[in-house]
């Protein structure tokens, strides 16, 4: 998206496109990490050296008020956001902290009504230990202890051997 396409984008949402606005926006735009506030602000201010840490705080709730951006709340510390406003499930890696999108269908959209409820919002959220970091854990394990991998490897040889 060009300055030109976000300023107007800005502007259908009833937003006024200051530069601190458009400036978010393009990082996050650019960015599918599921930044935190902290994030965008140190990336924010390579650009824009002035910039308050409170202004980024302010704009990121303007945008996510007016449905520009998502925020997740998926980890207690801090949240996160997605510049891609549509509802997608997001697994988070408790080893690294990365957040991915998950491509999986969801049964529920907002606006779907389920026991006389009605759902305006849907967050899928999955935790677990992400492939990057499964794979790191195998190769350390396979450096150190021997004796573990060996264990491992019998117990996927059952694992075979159980299936029909
Ligand atoms: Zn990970
Ligand atoms: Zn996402």
């Amino acid at each position: 998206m060009d300055t030109e396409a976000r300023s107007t984008r800005l502007r259908k949402l009833g937003l006024v496109p200051t530069i601190q606005r458009m400036a978010v926006l393009e990082f996050l735009e650019e960015n599918h990490t599921h930044p935190t506030a902290e994030e965008v602000y140190q990336a924010v201010r390579i650009r824009f050296p002035s910039i308050a840490k409170a202004t980024v705080y302010n704009v990121l709730d303007a945008l996510k008020k007016a449905g520009a951006i998502r925020e997740l709340t998926i980890a207690r510390e801090a949240a996160r956001y997605d510049y891609n406003t549509r509802s997608h499930p997001h697994f988070l890696c408790r080893i690294c902290g990365n957040l991915y999108d998950v491509d999986l269908p969801c049964p529920m959209r907002p606006g779907d009504e389920i026991l006389g409820h009605r759902v305006e919002s849907v967050q899928t959220y999955l935790y677990g230990v992400c492939s990057q970091c499964r794979k790191n854990h195998d190769k350390d394990k396979n450096k150190s202890k021997s004796k573990a991998h060996r264990n491992t490897a019998n117990a996927t040889g059952r694992d075979n051997a159980g299936t029909p």
